[in-house]
C-alpha cells in the first residue's frame, strides 16, 4: 500500500501556523513512508474562495519545501459530487429535508427547554410524498441531510487512541444547502476514496466529522482511512490565542525566521521528542511518528522559534544564502560573521563593517597612542598568513598591554563596534588598506 496524505486548505484566507503545522506532518508521515502528499483545495464555497490565497498556499508550501505531490481542486469535481449524491439519494442514505432555519431554531428551543439533547428529530423522513409536493409547490426547496446508522462508531485514532461515538446522539448532518452548494463532509469523504488517500490527518476539531465521515465512506462502500487527530496550538502563554490564527509565512519571512526553524519547530512540539535546529529535515522525516504525539496542546512560542532559527542561521552554508547576501559578498565573509548572525538579513550590517566606511570611534588619549602604534606596526605586517596573530603578537610585545586592553581598542578602530565576529576572521577580510586607514582616523 502506498501511503497517501493530503492537506485540505479552503482557500478563504493566507494560511496560519496552525495550517502550516497540519501540511508539514501530512508530509512528514508521506516522506517517512515512500508515500504521496497532496494538496486538495477545498474551494467548493465559490464565493469565499480566491485565487490569490490558492496562489499563496502555494506559495507558502513551496517556501516552506513542503512540495505537494499533486495538486486537486474541489471546484472542478462538483460532476462527481453530483453523481454520488444520486446514489446515495437513491439508496436513502441522503434524504431531503424542508425545515427553515427559524423551524430548525424553534424545535432546538422546545428540546432544550424540556432537558433534551437538541437532536435532529428527522421529521423530514415522515413526510408523505404529497406534505413534499406541498412544499415544493410553496417555492421551498429542500435541503439534504445524511441519514445516520445508529450504531456505534468507532475507530483506533494514531494519536488519540480508540474512540467511540454514539450515532444516537448526533443530528442527521446536513451535507447540501437548499441552493445546492455544498458542506464540508459529503465532497471531503469523496475526494478522500478517490484519491486513494490513506491517511487523514488533521486538527482535533474534525474528530466528530471523522465519526460522520466514517458512515459516508461505507455509505460509498469503501474501506476508511486511518485518521490522525492532532491536538491544537496554542500560544506560549498557554491559550488559543486570535494571534496564532493571524501568524503566517509573510510575518515569519519579515521576521527573518528561515523556514527549516518554522519546519523544525512545528515538526516536533506536542511530541514527545526534542525540539532540535535540524537545517535539513531528514532526520525529521526519519523520526517521524504518530505515537510520539501528545493529547496535550502543542505549544508555539516565537521566542523559541528565533532563537531555533538562529541556530540554524549558523549552520547554513554559502551556497544556500548566496542570493540573500549583499553583492560582492563571498563565502570567507560568510563563514566570518555567520556565527554571529541572528538572521542572514543582518549580514548586511557586518558586510557594511567590511567594506566601511567605518565611523572612528572616540577613544582615551592612551589607547589613541596604542591605536597610532599599531597603524605603523600594520604597514610592515605579513598580511598573507594570520595577520591579526601576527598584529596583536607584535603590539603587545611593543605595549605591554594584553587581554581586553589589547584587543578592544583594536575591535573599536577597526570595526567601529564593541562586539562583533572573530578578528582573525574579520581582518583579512577588512584588507591591509582599509585596516591601516581605519587605525590612523581612530588614533
Ligand atoms: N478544508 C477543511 C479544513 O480546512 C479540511 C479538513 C480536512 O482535512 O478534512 O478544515
Amino acid at each position: 500500500m502506498t501511503v497517501i496524505t493530503r492537506f485540505a486548505p479552503s482557500p478563504t484566507g493566507t494560511l496560519h501556523v496552525g495550517n502550516i503545522r497540519t501540511a508539514l506532518h501530512n508530509w512528514l508521515f508521506a516522506r517517512a513512508n515512500g508515500g504521496r502528499f497532496l494538496l486538495r483545495i477545498d474551494d467548493t464555497d465559490g464565493a469565499r474562495s480566491e485565487e490569490r490565497f490558492v496562489e499563496s498556499i502555494r506559495a507558502d508550501l513551496a517556501w516552506l519545501g513542503l512540495v505537494p505531490d499533486g495538486e486537486e481542486r474541489q471546484s472542478a469535481r462538483f460532476d462527481r459530487y453530483e453523481a454520488v449524491f444520486e446514489q446515495l439519494v437513491a439508496k436513502r442514505w441522503i434524504y431531503p429535508a424542508y425545515e427553515t432555519p427559524d423551524e430548525l431554531e424553534l424545535r432546538r428551543k422546545v428540546l432544550l427547554g424540556r432537558g433534551l439533547p437538541p437532536i435532529y428529530e428527522r421529521t423530514a423522513l415522515t413526510l408523505t410524498d404529497a406534505e413534499r409536493a406541498a412544499f415544493e409547490a410553496e417555492g421551498r426547496r429542500p435541503h439534504w441531510r445524511f441519514h445516520l446508522d445508529h450504531v456505534p462508531i468507532v475507530w483506533e485514532d494514531l494519536i488519540r487512541g480508540p474512540q467511540r461515538f454514539d450515532a444516537t446522539t448526533m443530528s442527521d448532518p446536513v451535507i447540501r444547502r437548499a441552493d445546492g452548494s455544498w458542506l464540508y463532509l459529503l465532497p471531503s469523504v469523496i475526494d478522500d476514496v478517490d484519491m486513494g488517500i490513506t491517511h487523514v490527518v488533521r486538527g482535533e476539531d474534525h474528530v466528530s466529522n471523522t465519526a460522520l465521515q466514517l458512515q459516508m465512506f461505507q455509505a460509498m462502500g469503501a474501506a476508511p482511512p486511518d485518521f490522525a487527530h492532532e491536538a491544537l496550538l496554542t500560544g506560549a502563554e498557554g491559550k488559543l490565542s486570535k494571534r496564532l490564527g493571524a501568524l503566517g509565512v509573510g510575518h515569519f519571512r519579515e521576521a527573518g525566521i528561515e523556514p527549516q526553524a518554522l519546519v523544525a519547530l512545528l515538526a516536533r512540539i506536542g511530541t514527545s521528542a526534542p525540539v532540535e535546529p535540524f537545517a535539513d529535515p531528514a532526520p525529521l522525516i526519519a523520526g517521524f511518528d504518530f505515537a510520539q504525539f501528545g493529547r496535550a496542546p502543542a505549544r508555539f512560542d516565537e521566542a523559541e522559534l528565533a532563537a531555533l532559527s538562529s541556530r540554524i542561521v549558523h549552520q547554513l552554508g554559502f551556497a544556500q544564502v548566496a542570493e540573500r547576501l549583499p553583492v560582492g559578498m563571498g563565502d570567507a565573509a560568510w563563514d566570518a560573521i555567520r556565527p554571529n548572525l541572528t538572521t542572514v538579513a543582518e549580514a548586511a550590517d557586518w558586510w557594511q563593517v567590511i567594506e566601511g566606511p567605518v565611523t572612528p570611534p572616540e577613544l582615551a588619549e592612551e589607547d589613541r597612542g596604542f591605536v597610532a602604534q599599531a597603524a605603523q606596526l600594520a604597514e610592515s605586517l605579513d598580511w598573507s598568513g594570520d595577520p591579526w596573530r601576527a598584529l596583536t603578537a607584535a603590539l603587545k610585545d611593543a605595549s605591554g598591554r594584553k587581554g581586553r586592553a589589547l584587543f578592544l581598542p583594536l575591535r573599536l578602530a577597526l570595526t567601529g563596534r564593541e562586539h562583533g565576529p572573530d578578528m582573525a576572521a574579520l581582518l583579512p577580510l577588512i584588507g591591509a588598506e582599509r585596516a591601516s586607514a581605519r587605525l590612523r582616523a581612530a588614533a
